[in-house]
């Protein structure tokens, strides 16, 4: 009897919905439908929807999944100003139009199913074919400095790789997150996928998300934020995968081309008021071309601050400098701010296109050594690259996060790029080159670099499976 491909696959997807259904029967969900589909105010509740969807998902074809992929990446695109907005409304950190840039960013080259290239083996024993299989469902916990575009990445990436995803927002970002994570489902849903593929709770807390992070049915953990989160997740004995906070140093040496490395570094170091872990956080130029690289930034939107100010901006936004040569505190009142705001509260006055205000301090400031997230950037003359690679690497504190340097010594590159070891080095170009933005390669908004993913896309979310299979299906 001849049976037709799509027979075949339809017999396959009933026995694997009949095994994935009979695994766990269908619990009464009680969504929080007052907000938006796929919100839950009960974390317990919450997982089972996700788990459920899951199985669901399972069942489904690949073209689905890509369906489904397809429509979430439309939803953000035609949805660009209204989340960007709220973001920027509800958490009074960064601005619209760059928010707009980085939301269509992670829409457009967040990797998705296409990311799952299986491969195989073959030799006299037959053929080992190795495919990518999901975790399952997937606890996602997410920061207010990039909410939507985190959703959007963690998101695409998680449900390409098959899995479904239990969201813990920034409480900050809870509102936007609500939001965007119901317009993910309307999307789900028109392209025939499961209902509460992409699932949140409602109201977010830090304390929820620690009860996630001990949920026998989460079976990953992927965080992004700073350090306390990071630790959270490392003690939860699950698979983690820890996104981790940076503070990007960025070198330029003598043999740079300066014109172009003012007018980058100001453009990275002001995207979104400084507040994404790769924007570049301090200067460290060669002393011989440091006065030539202060007035390319300044004729590109940098304000450079007196001495005076330099003092008054610095109490005002740092709250802690910690100890010499180790990290501090920002004040949070003036992370992700617009630079004439923050100089208006030392009653400067500054054009309000102004995208950065420059300091130059020496080596142990500690505008230097704090991950300000804020677009002051201090600026520190070396003597040599050498000099400036080396202390780089101490004020990047070891995160291995993301770094820069601008020069034409092809020694000199090598060498940073190799002792910063970090997720993330950019060589002649403003530090969103890296993350895909006029720069080649795809997105992602969570760099796992405490636990070593680096740059995370779909294949990061599955497990790697083989099937070996002996004697035969060589066809050489
Ligand atoms: P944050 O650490 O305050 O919050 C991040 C998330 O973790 C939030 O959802 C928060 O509720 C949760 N959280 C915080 N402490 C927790 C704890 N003890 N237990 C459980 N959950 C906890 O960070 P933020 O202010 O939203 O984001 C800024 C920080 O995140 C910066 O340090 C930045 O460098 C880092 N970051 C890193 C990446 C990356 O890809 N490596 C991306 C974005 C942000």
């Amino acid at each position: 009897m001849e049976i037709k491909e799509q027979e075949v696959r339809s017999i396959v997807t009933q026995l694997v919905s009949r095994f994935f259904a009979s695994a766990d029967g269908k619990a009464d969900l009680q969504q929080d439908t007052a907000v938006g589909p796929g919100l839950f105010s009960e974390m317990d509740q919450l997982i089972e929807a996700a788990e459920q969807a899951h199985y669901e998902l399972m069942s489904m074809t690949l073209e689905k999944r890509k369906e489904i992929i397809r429509n979430i990446r439309q939803a953000v695109l035609d949805n660009l100003e209204t989340l960007s907005r709220m973001a920027v409304e509800e958490t009074t950190l960064g601005n619209c139009a760059d928010k707009e840039i980085k939301n269509r960013l992670a829409a457009l080259k967040t990797p998705g199913v296409e990311d799952l290239e299986p491969f195989s083996y073959t030799d006299d024993y037959g053929l080992t074919l190795v495919e990518r299989a999901p975790y399952g469902v997937i606890g996602s916990i997410t920061p207010c400095t990039n909410p939507t575009e985190t959703l959007i990445c963690n998101g695409i990436g998680m449900v390409a790789g098959g899995n479904a995803v239990v969201f813990n927002p920034h409480p900050a970002a809870k509102k936007t997150s609500n939001y965007t994570v119901s317009l993910f489902n309307k999307a789900v849903l028109n392209a025939g996928g499961p209902a509460n593929l992409l699932a949140t709770l409602s109201n977010p807390t830090i304390e929820s998300a620690q009860a996630m992070m001990k949920h026998p049915k989460i079976s990953m953990l992927v965080v992004t934020g700073g350090p306390a989160v990071v630790k959270a997740a490392m003690q939860s004995e699950k698979k983690v995968i820890a996104a981790g906070p940076g503070n990007p140093p960025c070198v330029v040496d003598e043999t740079a081309d300066i014109e172009k490395a003012g007018k980058d570094i100001v453009s990275g170091a002001s995207l979104d008021n400084n507040i994404i872990c790769i924007c570049e956080k301090e200067v460290l130029a060669v002393d011989r071309i440091t006065d030539s690289l202060k007035e390319a930034m300044k004729n590109n939107g940098a304000f450079e601050l007196n001495n005076l100010q330099i003092q008054k901006i610095t109490d005002l936004v740092i709250e802690d400098p910690g100890r010499p040569g180790h990290e501090g505190m920002p004040n949070k009142k003036y992370v992700g701010k617009d630079a004439a705001i923050i100089a208006m509260d030392i009653g400067l006055k500054v054009a309000d296109d102004t995208r950065i205000l420059l300091c130059e301090v020496d080596r142990d400031h500690p505008l230097v050594w704090t991950e300000q997230l804020m677009p002051v950037i201090p600026i520190v003359r070396m003597n040599s690259a050498d000099e400036a690679i080396n202390f780089a690497v101490k004020c990047e504190h070891g995160f291995r996060h993301t770094a820069s340097m601008y020069s034409k010594n092809i020694d000199n590159l090598s060498c940073m790029a190799k002792v910063m070891n970090c997720s993330v080095f950019v060589k002649n170009g403003p530090n969103y080159c890296g993350l895909g933005y006029h720069g080649a390669g795809f997105t992602s908004y969570t760099i796992a670099s405490p636990t070593g993913e680096g740059m995370t896309r779909a294949r990061t979310f599955t497990r790697e499976r083989r099937c070996s299979l002996i004697g035969h299906f060589r066809i050489v």
